[in-house]
């Protein structure tokens, strides 16, 4: 029997639902109370509660203030009702007839049992729901086909993600079944599904669930109510929502989901910016969901950026030169690229005074030297490179019209001086104190010293450039504006480019 949506019901927005989940009823209640009416749905997972008596449930019910879904979860579905399966119909049989919103019923419950509770209570709308907690399984369409077969107000899939792509794949099967009229809620769970819970409310999500706070968390990757509301802004977010997102692997580390998701609110903006953690095999794939699903820009950080110049339409001027990039714009389905991290470091530096004509001297020969050294030659900086492996530096000198040495040979050219000195190497995090690139008595008084590596707190490189009495560039400095010129990038002349840099101000006095 194929399922037709009940268009008197159909609605076009997601609903988010805060779990409630007890397990006392004390618990519950204050659950209840904390709620308020800033989620649309509550759903009580009953299996969870320690009372299951039916008055005190319907007490609960009466207390919220927005429509509640019943749920009580069997085990083989990742729930913890206790009794076996003829008591659980029972008990469903009791709570039904309080009337909830909705209730869930899993796919495979007893034909019988699931038609007579949808025909019986035809005021209660049914949410047929399918879970597996191993796998997101490879033909979800298959699933949903089987599913379908039950008539239900909403479709729910719940799947483990093993990696990023499965959320991918789960966004694009919900997009597909939304357009042709059904109501869905598919969500990936695990740590690589969180992504599929902020954006499935672009995607046509029926259903957003979130735990009240993270201690309440019921299944794995769930974000609380307030990091949807407050971070990622989720009650604005519709099908025209533009989606923007960081790509690499780690991304777990990067602050930019929340100074990005600020700027966007600040400049009033409907998008989003999420987090998608990618290893360098699952690249390709990964890209093709995005012009699949429209996703519109794209920060790349390591280990993608020079993998992520194969995926561009067209090489660009940066791909060519700096052989990696920083930035994806996705338009008609072709992806252009560019490379910000020069643009980021030389906009730092020139808060405290151009570079034209002046000498740089950059340690390292690696992806951000190179980006620097670009950009500095194009600003008219006089360049010197020094590396480890002193053929890079060689090769990067030539490039850009420098001169290059080995670390060995800064005490040389500080000797004969230099106007900026710049840390592009990875040597030298805040947790490895004792670590420097080069011998730092050498290090010339007053200059203007940047070290790249994202920090607003001294590394041990910055840490001697003070005791030197030098002007300081952080890292997150850099960190900015790399980001200010990737929304210059991604949004054109469609906003102000001074708003962008107040908004992104503000944002990194956050972090
Ligand atoms: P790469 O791996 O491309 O380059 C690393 C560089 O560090 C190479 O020059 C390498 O020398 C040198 N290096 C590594 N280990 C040592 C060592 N033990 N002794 C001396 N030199 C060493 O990395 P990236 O250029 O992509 O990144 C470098 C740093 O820049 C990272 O910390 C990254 O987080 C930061 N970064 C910051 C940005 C920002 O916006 N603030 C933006 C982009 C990057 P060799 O060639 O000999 O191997």
């Amino acid at each position: 029997m194929e399922t037709l949506v009940n268009s008197s019901r159909v609605i076009n927005t997601s609903m988010i639902c805060v779990i409630i989940s007890g397990p006392s009823l004390n618990e519950a209640r204050e659950q209840v109370y904390r709620s308020g009416s800033r989620a649309d749905l509550l759903e009580f997972r009953l299996d969870q509660f320690s009372f299951c008596n039916i008055e005190a449930i319907a007490h609960l019910k009466n207390a919220s203030a927005v429509p509640v879904i019943f749920t009580l979860r069997k085990r083989s579905h990742g729930g913890e009702y206790a009794g076996d399966e003829q008591q659980r119909m029972d008990q469903i049989r009791r709570l039904i007839a309080l009337k909830p919103a909705y209730f869930d019923l899993e796919y495979d419950v007893s034909k019988t049992f699931y038609d007579e509770m949808y025909k019986l209570y035809s005021d209660v709308e049914i949410i047929c729901s399918f879970h597996d907690f191993e796998q997101t399984p490879k033909d979800l369409q298959a699933i949903f086909e089987a599913i379908k077969q039950r008539p239900a107000s909403i479709y729910k899939i719940a799947t483990m993600a093993n990696s990023t792509l499965d959320s991918m794949r789960i966004l694009k099967f919900m997009l597909e079944n939304v357009k042709k009229g059904f109501r869905i809620s598919a969500i990936c769970m695990g740590e690589y599904g969180s992504v599929s819970r902020i954006l499935g409310v672009v995607f046509g999500n029926s259903i957003v669930y979130a735990p009240l706070t993270s201690d309440l968390s019921t299944a794995p990757g769930q974000l609380p109510l307030d990091e949807l509301l407050n971070r990622y802004h989720l009650k604005k977010h519709t099908k025209e929502t533009i989606v923007l997102g960081l790509i690499g692997d780690p991304v777990n580390k990067s602050p930019s989901h929340q100074t990005h998701n600020q700027v966007l609110k600040a400049l009033k903006l409907k998008a989003v910016y999420v987090k998608f953690n990618i290893q360098q095999p699952e690249l390709h794939e990964f890209l093709e969901f995005a012009k699949k699903l429209n996703i519109k820009g794209l920060s790349v950080t390591m280990p993608l950026k020079e993998l992520a110049v194969c995926g561009l339409s067209e090489k660009s001027e940066d791909s060519v030169n700096i052989e990696a990039i920083n930035t994806l714009i996705i338009e008609n389905r072709k992806i252009n690229g560019i490379n910000t991290d020069g643009i980021g470091a030389l906009d730092a530096l020139e808060e405290h005074e151009k570079v034209n004509g002046k000498t740089i001297v950059i340690l390292g020969a690696g992806g951000a030297a190179k980006a620097i050294a670009w950009e500095a030659h194009k600003r008219g900086a006089n360049i010197v490179i020094l590396n480890r492996t002193i053929e890079k530096a060689e090769e990067l000198a030539k490039a850009t019209e420098g001169s290059f040495g080995s670390l060995l040979d800064f005490p040389v050219i500080a000797s004969k001086g230099y106007d900026i000195l710049i840390n592009a190497t990875s040597v030298g995090l805040v947790s490895e104190k004792s670590r420097l690139p080069i011998d730092s008595s050498f290090m010339l008084e007053g200059k203007i010293v940047l070290d790249v590596i994202p920090s607003s707190t001294d590394t041990p490189f910055l840490y001697e450039a003070k005791n030197k009495n030098c002007r300081i560039v952080f890292g997150n400095k850099m960190l900015m504006y790399q980001a200010i010129e990737q929304f210059n990038f991604w949004f054109g002349d469609t906003i102000n480019k001074l708003q962008i840099k107040e908004a992104f101000f503000e944002a990194f006095k956050t972090i």
